[in-house]
């Protein structure tokens, strides 16, 4: 979504400029970038259109009053933290004229080219009550190793969050500062945006919706209340995990009230892989070993090791089973798999060939 133009950038003017000097610095840019001279030029006519409407409402002394509100309100500061997906304005419930003292008759500004945008950065912001929850919660993926996701174990996490402001306590104001009710929205936290059917309230830019400012702000945390602090979890992996399983850590959040939603990602085992409650593991074994039968070491999930019978005429790829020996879930223990990699030496000594050819005359074997 593009913002809506910041009308004083456009035409490259202070915010204390004169109607003469508006009008000076639009007639210097509408010249330079008129469509008439610059033809075949996309950008500049839409450069033109722009210079047009900034100067439409930065020459008009009412215009420009309700501009400069609604832009001390950071209604043009782009697509930030209230700059929602693009919605629409919403038919507010509740509507009457805010009373906050802070009105705008917006159908007067129908010259603004991006009143569309102009909306929906007022308009397009989650419910404050969402916007809490979110805030507090903290998202984080968080990897772990194959052998602690099937049989459970620690993990330490850290990460970045807000903490209530150990100096200030929250309230944002410096030691011994006092504290008033907020001039700009008098103690309500809100302020109110409407018109005709429908108001809008945003949290105060003041009070940062606290309702309260202090005389002096906390050096701390420069009035916000909370910092952001690197903190340390321990988080408990059930065995049997899954990757990308998402577990909820309730109250371990932002300020210690807000959640902590972790999404597991288990990193692949050199030797181990994961079939439901079943590892599955290859082993390599030699000729000899698939042709006469052997017994071979198998290391198992928890770091034992068993002895694994491979009787003669073992095929590649034959899987043997070892009960009991996979992962363990809500009461049901799945099995360990081994399925044999049978390694065909790569080059024969020319007494190796005799020998095999010998076998095969012996076991009729073509070749
Ligand atoms: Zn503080
Ligand atoms: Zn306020």
């Amino acid at each position: 979504m593009a913002a809506t133009k910041d009308y004083y950038q456009v035409l490259g003017v202070p915010e204390t400029a004169t109607v003469d000097e508006i009008k000076r610095a639009f007639r210097r840019l509408a010249k330079q970038h008129h469509p008439d001279r610059n033809p075949g030029k996309p950008q500049a006519a839409e450069r033109f259109k722009e210079i047009n409407e900034a100067h439409d409402v930065l020459s008009d002394p009412p215009k420009r009053k309700q501009y400069d509100q609604l832009r001390k309100y950071g209604a043009f500061a782009g697509a930030g933290r209230y700059g929602g997906a693009g919605r629409g304005p919403g038919r507010g419930g509740g509507g009457g004229p805010a009373d906050s003292g802070v009105e705008f008759d917006l159908s007067d500004l129908g010259s603004f080219g991006g009143l569309g945008d102009l909306f929906s950065s007022i308009f397009g912001k989650r419910g404050e009550g969402r916007m809490e929850e979110a805030e507090d919660e903290v998202e984080a993926t968080v990897s772990i190793p194959f052998r602690v996701a099937a049989l459970g174990g620690k993990v330490p996490v850290t990460l970045p969050m807000a903490e209530v402001c150990p100096t200030c306590g929250g309230d944002g104001a410096a030691p011994g500062a006092t504290i008033s009710v907020c001039p700009e929205c008098n103690g309500r936290g809100t302020i109110s945006f409407g018109q005709g059917g429908f108001a809008v309230n945003r949290p105060c830019p003041v009070c940062r919706g606290k309702g309260r400012v202090p005389s002096t702000r906390c050096g701390t945390c420069q009035g916000a209340g909370e910092v952001r602090v690197e903190k340390r979890l321990i988080i408990t992996v059930p065995p049997g995990t899954e990757d990308g399983t998402r577990m909820r850590l309730k109250g371990q959040g932002a300020k210690g009230k807000g959640d902590v939603v972790v999404q597991f990602q288990v990193e692949p085992d050199r030797f181990f892989r994961r079939e439901g409650l079943d590892v599955v593991c290859t082993v390599p074994i030699n000729l000899a070993q698939a042709l006469l039968g052997s017994k071979i070491r198998v290391r198992t999930l928890e770091g034992r090791h068993v002895l694994l019978k491979v009787p003669p005429g073992t095929p590649h790829g034959q899987r043997f089973r070892i009960a009991g020996q996979g992962i363990e879930k809500n009461g049901r223990r799945g099995d360990q798999y081994v399925e044999v990699r049978v390694e065909i030496p790569d080059r024969l000594t020319p007494e190796q060939q005799q020998v095999v050819r010998a076998f095969a005359e012996k076991a009729g074997l073509k070749y």
